[in-house]
C-alpha cells in the first residue's frame, strides 16, 4: 500500500471546515487592516533561501528539500531549485522584482503550504501550513515607525481573539540592530568560549556559527549555563532601545498585553529589532503558534533596494489544534438543507434537473448544501442515508410528482410532510419550519 511521505498527512472533512473557517475569519481581518494578498511560487532558486534566511540557520543548513532542476535541452543551465521552507523570501523577491516600493507601504499577507524537512512530531511537519503577513517598503513611506510594529503586534491579538483562540501570550524582544548584533554576538562568543565543552552538540556547533541560537538551546541540562550568558539588552544602541520602548508604549496605551522575553530570538538570520512569538499552553513542546519580527535588512541582502518590514508567520497547524472544540464544531456543522430522492427507474434525470434549479438559489444553498440520491436506492435505504447525512429536508421526485409538477417536502425531525409546486421549492422549504 503507498501511504503519504513520513511528516506529511491529509486534512480530511469534517476538520477541512475548521480550516476554511480559520482562513475566512483571517481575510476578514486582513481586510478590516487594510491588508491584499500575494500569491508566489512554492519553489524558488535555492540561493533565495541561502541568502535570504541564512546559510548557518537549521532550515537552510540541514530542513530545505532542494533539487537539481536539469535542463530540459543540452543548452539549458540547471538550477538548484527548492520547496519554500517560508515565504518572507519570496514576497522580499517578488517586491524587488516587481518594483513594488512605487506602492508606498506594502501590507501583504499569504496562505499557503511551507516544507521544511524537520523531525515530525506532534505539531511538527514537513509540509504544513503558514498563514503570513508582511509590512514592508520604502522608509520614507513609514515602514520603519514603531507605529507599524504596534499595529502587526494589536492585529494579531485581534485575530487570535476574533478566532476564539484564549490564553495566548506575547513575548516581545529587540534582537538589535545588525551592529548591536555583532557586539552580543562577541560577547556571546566570548562568554561561552570557557563553557561550552560542557554543553549540548547543537550548542557547540552554535557557538562557533552563531552564538545568538544558543540562547533558543531546549536541552535542560544547558540551560544553567545559558541562564549566566550575556543579555541583548546591555546591548541595545539608543536608537533601538528608543524604537523598542515606542512599540511598548503603543501597546500598553492600546491595552495589548505583552511579556518581555529578553532570551527570544528567531531562527531566521534576518531579523532585525522587534521580535515575537504568540504562545499558547495547550500546545506542548511545540507551543509558539506564530512568530515574527522586523528585517529592515533583507530587502538589501537580496540585492534590492533598502526596504524595512516587518511580518509574522502563523502555523495554521498548530492553530488549528489550538481552536477550542466549540469554535471547531460550530465551523463543522455544515449538514444539507434538503436531500432529493429520485425514486424508480428512469427518475434520476428529473431529480438532477431539480438539484440543478436548486443549487442555483443563492440563499437556499447559504442555508446549506443541495445533496442529491440515485434512483437505484429504495425509498428506504434514500431516507436512512438523508438521515445519516443528518439533511433537514427530504424530496421525493417519482413519476407522479413529477407528471403533477408538485413535490412532497418532508422535515425528516418532525416527520411533518407537505406538497409544494416546483416553482416554490426553495422558497417554501426556505420557510419551513
Ligand atoms: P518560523 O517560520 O520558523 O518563524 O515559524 C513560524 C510558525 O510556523 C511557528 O510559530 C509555528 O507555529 C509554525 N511552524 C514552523 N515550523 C513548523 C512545522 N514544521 N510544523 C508545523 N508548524 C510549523
Amino acid at each position: 500500500m503507498i501511504k503519504a511521505v513520513r511528516g506529511t498527512r491529509d486534512l480530511l472533512p469534517p476538520e477541512t471546515a475548521v480550516w476554511n473557517f480559520v482562513d475566512e475569519k483571517v481575510r476578514e481581518v486582513f481586510r478590516a487592516y487594510n491588508f491584499q494578498e500575494i500569491r508566489t511560487p512554492i519553489f524558488e532558486a535555492t540561493e533565495l533561501f541561502a541568502r535570504g534566511v541564512g546559510e548557518e540557520t537549521d532550515i537552510v543548513s540541514k530542513e530545505m528539500y532542494t533539487w537539481e532542476d536539469r535542463g530540459r535541452a543540452e543548452s539549458d543551465r540547471g538550477l538548484s531549485l527548492t520547496l519554500r521552507p517560508e515565504n518572507t523570501a519570496g514576497v522580499v523577491r517578488a517586491y524587488i522584482e516587481h518594483k513594488l516600493w512605487d506602492r508606498g507601504l506594502n501590507k501583504l499577507y499569504y496562505i499557503g503550504p511551507q516544507f521544511r524537512r524537520e523531525r515530525p512530531q506532534k505539531g511538527r511537519y514537513r509540509q504544513f501550513y503558514q498563514i503570513g503577513a508582511e509590512m514592508i517598503g520604502p522608509a520614507t513611506a513609514g515602514s520603519e515607525s514603531p507605529a507599524r510594529d504596534a499595529e502587526l503586534l494589536e492585529m494579531l491579538a485581534t485575530l487570535l481573539n476574533r478566532l476564539g483562540i484564549t490564553g495566548w501570550t506575547l513575548e516581545l524582544n529587540s534582537i538589535g540592530s545588525p551592529g548591536d548584533r555583532a557586539a552580543f554576538n562577541e560577547a556571546l562568543r566570548k562568554a561561552l568560549q570557557p563553557v561550552v565543552a560542557n554543553m549540548c552538540g547543537d550548542c557547540q556547533r552554535r557557538a562557533v556559527t552563531n552564538p545568538l541560537r544558543v540562547l533558543d538551546c531546549k536541552v535542560p541540562e544547558d540551560q544553567p549555563i545559558v541562564e549566566k550568558l550575556p543579555r541583548i539588552t546591555q546591548f541595545l544602541s539608543e536608537a533601538s532601545r528608543a524604537h523598542f520602548d515606542a512599540v511598548c508604549e503603543i501597546l500598553t496605551k492600546i491595552g495589548v498585553t505583552f511579556t518581555l522575553n529578553d532570551r527570544l530570538v528567531r531562527g531566521l538570520d534576518y531579523y532585525t529589532r522587534t521580535a515575537f512569538e504568540f504562545t499558547h499552553g495547550t500546545l506542548g513542546a511545540q507551543n509558539a503558534i506564530l512568530g515574527g519580527g522586523r528585517y529592515d535588512g533583507l530587502s538589501e541582502a537580496l540585492g534590492g533596494p533598502a526596504a524595512p518590514g516587518i511580518g509574522f508567520a502563523i502555523g495554521e497547524d498548530r492553530l488549528v489544534m489550538s481552536l477550542q472544540a466549540e469554535a471547531a464544531s460550530k465551523a463543522a456543522a455544515l449538514v444539507p438543507i434538503v436531500y432529493i430522492a429520485p425514486v424508480g427507474t428512469g427518475m434520476n434525470g428529473e431529480a438532477a434537473k431539480l438539484a440543478r434549479e436548486l443549487r442555483q438559489q443563492e440563499r437556499l444553498v447559504a442555508a446549506g448544501p443541495v445533496e442529491l440520491g440515485d434512483e437505484n436506492f429504495r425509498l428506504k435505504k434514500s431516507f436512512e442515508t438523508a438521515d445519516k447525512l443528518g439533511a433537514r429536508y427530504i424530496l421525493i421526485v417519482g413519476e407522479n410528482e413529477a407528471k403533477s409538477g408538485s413535490f412532497s417536502v418532508k422535515n425528516l425531525k418532525s416527520g411533518q410532510q407537505i406538497s409544494v409546486a416546483r416553482a416554490d421549492l426553495a422558497q417554501k422549504i426556505l420557510e419551513l419550519p
